[in-house]
């Protein structure tokens, strides 16, 4: 059979995104063909550069290639970012807002939010963070970049603040703003006005495909906030396993829910303890999240276990070790963040998260 552009796009028909359940021509995602006599060139653009399926995708390409006679097969994989339809006016800029929320305080929430958009950037996005949690930020200690404040500039919407560029993530935290050790009490209202001015009208982001925003635990003003001045794609949850974190965690879940974010995930963290010889001891009842995302009827992007490192690494200001040492730590870490990507291209895609999934381990 001779080989045609043709030939070619009909055969890359019969391969699915297997996450977003449709074939990459119809998605857009063949973006050139070259055929040379028997051999075929061409590029495939993945919805997220944290794809965690891109290798499923090469090898069905290159199977159906062969099917119809390719010889040679010269794939190149880039990524683009999908993001989420945009409210008019609302940064434009950022193609997906991700919002990470917790039911009570201290599960690890800005933890996750920090290691999220850590990951993220490795993969290569360009990945804004955002201190919500504007009660008791944590970014100032987690990013190391306490007492260092952000420099102002002249744009064509006026004076505004340019997040700090740091670790590979464009930052902004109240922390930078206000005194430190000064308690911050927010009023309702106030609350609102903060981070509004912290999002929108203050600071000049740049071009992001994904801005985390660590958002205060439980279920007060800034979540309602947020989901009524930007379009956001959806909402990370994150729990620990005990009863009683996951009582205020499906809470939390059903706020997002109400305020018409759509849920992307939960993360389970301090699943259990890794000891040093890499057994693992359940300390707080492993499975607690998981079971909460499974009768929910929500996506489970994966568990983190309690690693000394974790901790170490988030008080000494150095996320990036944590995707550097620790192994265990490190494929957590990762699988979560190409799972939220999955997620993230899915909830673009309208695609809802009850879709089968494909697990991929
Ligand atoms: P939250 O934002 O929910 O209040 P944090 O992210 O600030 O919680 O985490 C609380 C503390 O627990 C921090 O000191 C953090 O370094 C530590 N921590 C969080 N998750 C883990 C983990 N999986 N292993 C070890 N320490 C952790």
């Amino acid at each position: 059979m001779t080989i045609t552009r043709e030939a070619v796009l009909n055969q890359l028909r019969k391969v699915n995104d297997p996450e977003l359940f449709k074939d990459i021509v119809t998605l857009g995602m063949v973006k050139e063909v070259v055929v040379d006599g028997n051999d075929v060139a061409l590029t495939v653009e993945l919805t997220t550069p944290a794809c965690p399926l891109k290798d499923v995708i090469e090898r069905d390409v290159k199977q159906a290639l062969a099917d119809i006679g390719v010889g040679e097969v010269r794939l190149t994989l880039t990524a683009q970012t999908r993001g989420a339809e945009k409210k008019q006016g609302a940064l434009p800029q950022v193609k997906n807002i991700i919002a990470v929320g917790a039911g009570k305080g201290g599960v690890g929430k800005s933890t996750v939010a920090v290691n999220l958009a850590v990951g993220l950037q490795r993969a290569g996005a360009a990945v804004g963070l955002m201190d919500g949690d504007i009660y008791g930020p944590s970014l100032p200690t987690m990013l190391g970049i306490k007492g260092q404040t952000p420099t102002v500039i002249d744009t064509d919407s006026g004076r505004k603040i340019r997040p700090l560029l740091v670790h590979g993530l464009y930052a902004i935290t109240i922390g930078s703003l206000v005194e430190p050790e000064k308690p911050l009490i927010w009023r309702g209202p106030m609350a609102h006005a903060a981070l509004k001015q912290l999002l929108l009208d203050n600071t000049h982001w740049p071009e992001l495909d994904y801005l985390i925003v660590d958002l205060p635990p439980g279920t007060g003003d800034v979540p309602l906030t947020l989901c009524q001045i930007v379009q956001v794609t959806g909402a990370v949850v994150v729990a620990t396993p005990q009863q009683v974190a996951i009582d205020d965690a499906s809470r939390a879940v059903r706020m997002f829910q109400q305020l018409g974010a759509p849920v992307l995930g939960v993360v389970e963290n301090m699943s259990c303890f890794v000891a040093p010889d890499g057994s693992e001891h359940d300390i707080f009842g492993r499975g607690g999240a998981k079971g909460m995302a499974e009768t929910m009827g929500l996506p489970f992007l994966g568990e983190i276990p309690m690693f000394p490192e974790l901790r170490i690494n988030s008080d000494a200001g150095k996320p990036h070790a944590n995707f550097e040492h620790n192994v265990r730590l490190r494929q957590s870490l990762e699988s979560l963040v190409g799972r939220l990507a999955g997620e993230v291209s899915r909830a673009n895609a309208n695609l809802t998260s009850t879709a089968p999934k494909l697990e991929v381990e």
